[in-house]
């Protein structure tokens, strides 16, 4: 599924990122996907579409694409998602012709995802995909940042961390599992692995040209 990507450390082409981060609603996944963003010009964001209400601050287009359940249906209805998922009565997908453009453009994928979505993209690009687990230092931690991140009704709070638990149990499906408790420090951990996973190999598939052009 992922196309060659021009790109590192010798302009060697490689196969595309498909890097996801997921974790539990409040953890700090989004702060990460952000820093990761501005400090990367080899990685471009997929953005979801849902069905759930826009938040205060948010725009559509650039956070997700907001739509309503009848747009959403015909998106899954015609092969438009490369996988979607209910996440809190509401419905979440990844549009797949950005995704297959950004790969073919040379470019590595962030995806914020929940375990559904990594496990469905999982099934389709194998080892393409790189899961990262987020992890915040506590429960109750986790609630004050809810809390204090101001968007979300004490009700819709309440579900997300009821729901928490559940999606820690997911822990295990994925490559790396990092607590974020100081936020700089999660994101340089998060960097490092994604510049790791970008070295690797498997992925460096024009290596094998230098590699005979040196002992030529
Ligand atoms: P998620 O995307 O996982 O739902 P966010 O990135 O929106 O989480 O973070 C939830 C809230 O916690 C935000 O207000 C954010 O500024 C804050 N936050 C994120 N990381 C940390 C951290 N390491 N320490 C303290 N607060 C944090
Ligand atoms: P939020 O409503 O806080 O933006 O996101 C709720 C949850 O939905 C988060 O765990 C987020 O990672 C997940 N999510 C966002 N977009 C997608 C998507 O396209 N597919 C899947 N499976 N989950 C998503």
């Amino acid at each position: 599924m992922a196309d060659k990507n021009p790109s590192d450390p010798h302009g060697f082409k490689r196969r595309g990122v498909l890097f996801v981060l997921s974790s539990p609603s409040g953890a700090g996944k989004s702060t990460i996907a952000r820093k990761l963003l501005a400090s990367d010009d080899g990685l471009s964001m997929s953005v979801s579409a849902t069905t759930r209400p826009i938040r205060p601050g948010e725009q559509d287009g650039v956070d997700y694409h907001f739509v309503d359940l009848e747009k959403f249906r015909e998106m899954a209805t015609n092969h438009e998602f490369l996988e979607w998922a209910h996440v809190f009565d509401n419905r979440y997908g990844t549009p797949r012709a950005p995704v297959e453009e950004m790969l073919s453009a040379g470019r590595d994928v962030l995806f914020d995802i929940d375990w559904q979505g990594a496990q469905q993209l999982y099934q389709l690009a194998g080892g393409d995909v790189v899961r990262v687990f987020i992890l915040p230092p506590s429960m109750v931690e986790l609630e004050r940042r809810l809390r204090g991140r101001g968007t979300d009704s004490d009700e819709v709070i309440d579900r997300r961390m009821a729901r928490a638990a559940g999606e820690i149990a997911h822990w295990d499906s994925y490559d790396y599992v990092l607590v974020n408790d100081d936020a700089e420090q999660c994101f340089e951990k998060v960097r490092t692995i994604l510049q790791a996973e970008r070295l690797k190999r498997s992925r460096q598939t024009g290596l094998i040209g230098f590699i005979r052009k040196l002992q030529s």
